[in-house]
């Protein structure tokens, strides 16, 4: 039996734009009926779960440490990408997409990667934005 990862249908670079244009919006009055469960607390978990609460759901994070800071993220420090396309780079949505499902030994969903990379510099503007303590010797590729 193979899992369902419920990702959209579609053309690879739309499926994700493609569902969130569909998606049924939640009437603001009914967010706090709603509890949101997450499950992890790196950055992937943790500001999903702080982004759901400024909006108004309930949320629970759930993580497997004996504390939600010792994710694997707290001890990412070299550099993040983002196709930030600085000029001559070359660099584009697809390169990311690509270079990150080969870096990911092509095991990666590759929709779900390439979604990661159409945000990507958003992804950076909202950790920044959510107090996310970047060491100041991180680089954005
Ligand atoms: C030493 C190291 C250095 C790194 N350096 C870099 C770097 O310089 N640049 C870079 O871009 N990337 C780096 N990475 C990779 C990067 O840290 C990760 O890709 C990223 O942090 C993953 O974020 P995440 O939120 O998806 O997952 P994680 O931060 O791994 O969080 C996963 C969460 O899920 C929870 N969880 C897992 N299973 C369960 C379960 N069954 N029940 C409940 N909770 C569960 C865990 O408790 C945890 O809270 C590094 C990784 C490591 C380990």
């Amino acid at each position: 039996m193979s899992l369902n990862s419920k990702i959209p249908a579609g053309a690879m670079n739309e499926k994700w734009t493609d569902y969130k244009g569909h998606v049924k919006l939640v009437n603001p009055a009914n967010k706090r009926k709603l509890e949101v469960i997450v499950v992890g607390t790196g950055l992937a978990g943790a500001s999903a779960a702080a982004a759901l609460g400024e909006l108004g759901y309930k949320v629970k994070a759930f993580c497997f440490q004996d504390s939600p800071r010792r994710a694997h993220s707290i001890a990412a420090q070299g550099g993040i990408n983002a196709a930030k396309n600085y000029q001559n780079d070359g660099d584009s949505v697809f390169r990311l997409f690509y270079d990150t499902v080969k870096g990911g030994d092509y095991r990666a969903r590759e929709a779900n990667v390439h979604r990661l990379a159409e945000v990507s510099n958003n992804i950076i503007d909202q950790c920044v934005a959510q107090g996310v303590p970047l060491p100041e010797n991180m680089e954005v590729y």
